[in-house]
């Protein structure tokens, strides 16, 4: 049985006060929703902060981002030991926003996902088609051959080590959600493919989806059978908003 797991993108909002009261208010809100698991993905500066704020304490969190390499003359970029070394257990991978920016190529979100697990990370791996991949019908087509990168490089134990999220690039930050059906029917294509080749890392590994989950539509998501919680942009940035969310989850 797989627990639900909320996981928080703060992309690149907040400050120091807003942090605090986030993270505080969080704790204090989701005391009691001990069926689910939650996570929180903040900018790297206020990694310290989420440490100092979240150690021991049910909620975990995470880079959003890392770069491939362990050190070097990479300027701007963050190592996965550098995240390790302050606390996270995750980091997203393979963001849209990182990847149709032209950073992330599928191959460079496989080879993060093969350094994120040897550093004992567990890579949140986002794949998800665009709004005119989606209207070509060609949502299978992308989502797998995403996937199939991350499995190429690491192969089926590797992928174990992850969580996946399916976030269509036309739900994020645009209100329009993926409704339930479509979000089910995807996530079970996608557990499907993956249970071709192994069927036990199908049926553990954790599936999310993300993409304009909000307080209102999250409790209807969550009781899909293949849809293991959501990883959550806008709604993450109101404290009361998340924490709903949460409780969702913790229901579901
Ligand atoms: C995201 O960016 O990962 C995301 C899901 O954003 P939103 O919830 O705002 O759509």
């Amino acid at each position: 049985m797989r627990r639900k797991m909320v996981v928080a993108n703060r992309k690149m909002h907040g400050s120091i006060p807003s942090n605090q009261a986030f993270l505080e208010g969080l704790l204090e809100g989701t005391r009691g929703f001990g069926n689910a698991d939650y996570a929180v993905c903040v900018p790297h500066p206020y990694l310290f902060h989420a440490q100092a704020i979240l150690t021991g304490t049910p909620v975990a969190w995470g880079g959003q981002n890392m770069s491939r390499y362990a050190s070097g003359a990479f300027t701007g970029s963050v190592s996965p030991g550098m995240l390790v070394e302050f606390g996270c257990e995750y980091v997203i991978i393979g963001h849209s926003e990182r990847r149709l920016r032209g950073h992330d190529s599928d191959d460079s979100v496989g080879e993060r996902f093969e350094v994120a697990i040897k550093a004992g990370l567990k890579p949140i791996f986002c794949m998800g088609e665009t709004l005119a991949e989606y209207e070509d019908g060609l949502t299978d087509v992308v989502t797998i051959r995403q996937l199939n990168a991350v499995i190429n490089q690491v192969g089926m134990q590797g992928l174990a080590e992850g969580v996946l999220a399916y976030e269509p690039v036309w739900a994020i930050g645009t209100g329009r959600a993926a409704t339930p059906e479509h979000a089910q029917a995807i996530l079970c294509f996608l557990r499907g493919h993956i249970a071709l080749m192994d069927e036990a890392v199908a049926e553990n590994i954790h599936i999310l989806y993300g993409g304009s989950v909000k307080a209102d539509n999250a409790a209807r998501l969550f009781a899909m059978p293949d849809i293991d919680g959501g990883l959550v942009g806008g709604a993450s940035l109101v404290t009361e908003d998340f924490v709903a969310i949460c409780r969702a989850a913790s229901l579901a």
